[in-house]
């Protein structure tokens, strides 16, 4: 792809801002000699300003995402989209947030604008384990663990069952909750079938891929592909 368009893709600008940017020799190699905006040169070698571009598309972020933000325009609240460089919304194949979680919910959230790998994540048929870590309005009643893993429980308004999910008990009102599906609230809805209530729902990890705990709430970074590859 030729370079004028590789950089407006990265949303630096429209075509006719971006052209600027050539024109005014801001765009360079990595030696600083100014490139032109035909070139096909390889987007590691290409500086902005001297700085190296956005990272290039097929790109998978993680985000810890702090309570109070939502993955949906239709949802009131912050959107999690604004916790990323503005430059990131006008990114061309856009990012997207990889499944969502609720606005009360903090924790591990990916991004991709790599469409093939988000299905490969969400699809259902995938089996990607989610991991929550949850604190309960009540206690435990100590059948859960049983309840969860049986494959049996169907959530009110649904007509099929949950797959198996696995309960580790944290504490009288703490549980970690593996799950492989991404329903509707979906955890919230479990404990609430056994008469309990999340109080507080954290996502610890996808997949092979624990949050990274350097990440403060509203912190991001891009993931390297060893990364990517845990999720699976
Ligand atoms: N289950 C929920 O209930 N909420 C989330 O945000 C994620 C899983």
């Amino acid at each position: 792809m030729k370079l004028l368009r590789h950089v407006a893709n990265l949303g630096y600008g429209s075509r006719r801002e971006v052209k600027a940017l050539f024109r005014e020799g801001r765009i360079t190699d990595a030696a600083g000699r100014p490139l032109d905006e035909d070139a096909r040169v390889p987007h590691a070698e290409v500086r902005l300003d001297g700085e190296p571009l956005d990272p290039a598309p097929g790109v998978v972020l993680m985000m810890h995402k702090p309570v109070g933000t939502t993955c949906s325009t239709r949802d009131a609240g912050r959107l999690v989209y604004g916790l990323l460089p503005p430059r990131f919304r006008l990114r061309t194949p856009a990012l997207s947030s990889v499944g969502r979680l609720d606005r009360d919910t903090s924790g591990l959230l990916l991004f991709t604008d790599d469409g093939t790998l988000l299905h490969r994540i969400i699809s259902p048929r995938a089996h990607v384990p989610k991991v929550y870590e949850a604190t309960l309005a009540e206690d435990l009643r100590g059948d859960e663990g049983a309840l969860f893993a049986s494959g049996t429980l169907v959530l009110e308004s649904e007509d099929s069952p949950l797959a198996p999910a696995g309960l580790e008990v944290l504490g009288p009102r703490r549980a970690r909750l593996t799950v492989t599906e991404g329903r509707y609230h979906q955890v919230r809805r479990m404990f609430a079938a056994t008469g309990n209530r999340v109080v507080t729902l954290h996502r610890s990890a996808v997949g092979a891929l624990p949050l990274d705990p350097a990440l403060g709430p509203g912190e991001w970074r891009v993931l390297a592909p060893e990364e990517i590859a845990r999720v699976f």
